[in-house]
């Protein structure tokens, strides 16, 4: 499956592939300001 994500820091968006669905509670990078975020909060979109 492949989300869209909103980081809380920049606002960018970016896409994010999960092979599952557990993704709760994980923590991503943001690619453009390098901060770390919590996934399920930042899902905008499932593509
Ligand atoms: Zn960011």
């Amino acid at each position: 499956m492949i989300f869209l994500l909103r980081c809380r820091h920049c606002g960018n968006t970016m896409k994010f592939q999960a092979a599952t669905m557990m993704m709760k509670g994980k923590r991503k990078r943001c690619v453009y300001c390098g901060k770390s975020f919590e996934v399920s909060r930042a899902v905008i979109e499932q593509l």
